[in-house]
């Protein structure tokens, strides 16, 4: 490749014209005079013609085959409004009669008020077969009256430890299950089948490859589920992507459960897949009260209330799981939205490298909606990489109305504090955690830097300001800063000579304003190992 800008992501960030590969490795980096000699009778030579070559993408967080299981069922990630979600359920249930139950996900919180929808809507489109859609961000579910009733949820079912079933006036279920409450339903599911989940991921695979994703990690891999899908895919040769899985905790068991994910740790690793992590949830989220907080919750009126929100580990037991876990060799990744979470994710690696020594585990804290300014320095000062989901960083109606007026003033200033964590020394990884929100690695870069989304572009002010960071910075959290959390930093995440080929192609100067918002770029090629696994007709050569 000549011609071009290429964004080479090493350490000192140096950007060159030309590229050479071959037998799948990155053989030469350098100006087009330099390389030019390296051109043989059966090289392929791509002119880039201005445009932008980067290190494959890598998705430090994604649920990749549950995104495309949820391509292959009720897929209401695409609607906006109650109208449009009915239409789609609607139309769904008459494509597809033989299906016992509706099942599907996507729809928005900001969509109903309270961010609670109500059975009766489904009712109406879906009267006879149970329905159960989850919310986008995957803590709620919404389900009509037959699937209450083939749960057995009525007026007298108590609300779970760990979630709560919303109530008419009357006591009623009103058709909302939080978090631990879905399970009443989702027990009732029978599992699918290898096939069916191998088709999932490969469809997730395809669409991960098109936005330039060459590796990631899956956040949430659950025996049955998204481990099938890998050992499917990858045992039969169909896994492209580098793919490290975060083997899912189960909160309602404790440490016995440890000797299992080594087990399947050493049963489950194949070529291109890597189950060397674990993933806890800390705790939930601030839209409907289960994030875990320092302070207290407000009121909609402004006035504290007694709640802090859910830790769903107990602090202590955490502690112990983390360091046994860290002396077996496993990462810790951690979902920690609230303030109380992350400082509880932070102590548990704090208690391992009393316990253990340092370690090359490298753990991780996702999402980090709130994090006290305390706690900023200790990213570093623990070897914790801060796993940042950009695209929620930006003014649009979940945060404006369901969560900004609960936490007060001074909290709302701490929100996704991205710039805060690297001016902190922090390394910075990004994932998008598809299907919650969008999978493109350049719309979440361009809220890292402008602290608006696409959606709002030049109508919104940029949410803290100060917390804005460079092009060049989210760049590396989604190259650098991936390929390290994924311990892959030897092979992938930066464009130098022995690594493997893991290359995209942007159709323009990235980092030339005048050429459009980040997110407006479009990805024309992505190479694995120097093979094309996406390629638009027009990339040439
Ligand atoms: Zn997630």
């Amino acid at each position: 490749m000549d011609h071009g800008r290429i964004a080479t992501m090493d350490g000192a960030r140096s950007v060159v014209d030309a590229v050479a590969v071959r037998d799948g490795r990155i053989v030469a980096v350098g100006s087009d005079r330099a390389i030019r000699p390296r051109i043989g009778p059966r090289t392929r030579v791509i002119d880039l013609r201005g445009r932008t070559v980067t290190p494959g993408f890598g998705d430090a967080h994604v649920h990749a085959v549950a995104s495309g299981v949820d391509r292959l069922r009720c897929d209401l990630t695409g609607s906006r409004g109650l109208g449009t979600y009915l239409a789609v359920v609607a139309s769904y249930a008459e494509a597809h009669p033989e299906e016992p139950w509706i099942r599907g996900s996507g729809w928005s919180m900001a969509d109903f008020p309270g961010g609670i929808p109500d059975r009766a809507d489904l009712d109406r489109v879906a009267p006879d077969r149970p329905v159960y859609l989850e919310s986008r961000d995957g803590h709620t579910a919404w389900v009509n009256s037959k699937a209450l009733g083939s749960a057995g949820i009525s007026a007298v079912t108590l609300d779970p430890h760990d979630g709560r079933i919303e109530r008419d006036a009357d006591g009623h279920p009103s058709g909302t299950l939080q978090e631990g409450a879905r399970s009443l339903v989702t027990r009732q599911f029978p599992r699918e089948t290898p096939e069916f989940l191998a088709a999932a991921l490969r469809l997730a695979q395809g669409e991960l490859h098109a936005l330039g994703i060459t590796n990631w990690q899956d956040a949430n891999v659950r025996p049955g589920a998204e481990e099938a899908a890998y050992v499917a895919l990858a045992g039969r040769g169909g896994l492209t992507a580098r793919v490290v899985g975060a083997l899912g905790w189960d909160d309602a068991r404790g440490a016995e459960q440890i000797d299992e994910l080594v087990e399947r740790r050493a049963r489950t690793t194949l070529p291109r897949y890597a189950p060397t992590s674990v993933k806890f949830f800390i705790d939930g989220v601030l839209e409907n009260f289960s994030a875990a907080l320092l302070e207290p919750y407000l009121d909609a009126a402004g006035r504290p209330t007694t709640g802090r929100g859910q830790s769903l580990i107990d602090p202590r037991a955490l502690k112990g799981h983390v360091a046994r876990l860290d002396a077996l060799g496993f990462q810790a990744h951690a979902h920690a939205i609230g303030d109380r979470a992350v400082r509880e994710a932070l102590d548990a690696v704090d208690a391992a490298r009393r316990v253990n020594g340092p370690s090359d585990t490298r753990p991780h804290i996702a999402h980090l909606e709130v994090i006290h300014p305390d706690d900023l320095g200790r990213f570093r000062a623990l070897g914790v990489v801060a796993n940042a989901q950009a695209y929620w960083a930006a003014l649009e109606d979940q945060l404006e109305h369901l969560t900004l007026p609960f936490l007060g003033p001074e909290r709302a200033v701490r929100i996704y504090p991205f710039g805060s964590l690297l001016r902190a020394g922090a390394t910075l990884a990004m994932g998008s955690d598809w299907s919650v929100s969008t999978p493109d690695p350049l719309l979440q870069m361009e809220v890292a830097v402008n602290r608006v989304n696409d959606e709002h572009r030049g109508e919104k002010p940029a949410f803290l300001p100060g917390e804005r960071i460079d092009l060049a910075d989210a760049l590396a959290a989604f190259t650098v800063g991936s390929a390290w959390v994924n311990h892959l930093e030897r092979e992938v995440g930066s464009i130098e000579v022995g690594k493997t080929a893991d290359l995209v192609v942007l159709d323009r100067d990235l980092f030339d304003r005048g050429t459009g918002a980040i997110g407006e770029a479009r990805v024309v090629a992505t190479f694995i190992d120097g093979v094309a696994v996406f390629e638009r007709p027009d990339l040439g050569g």
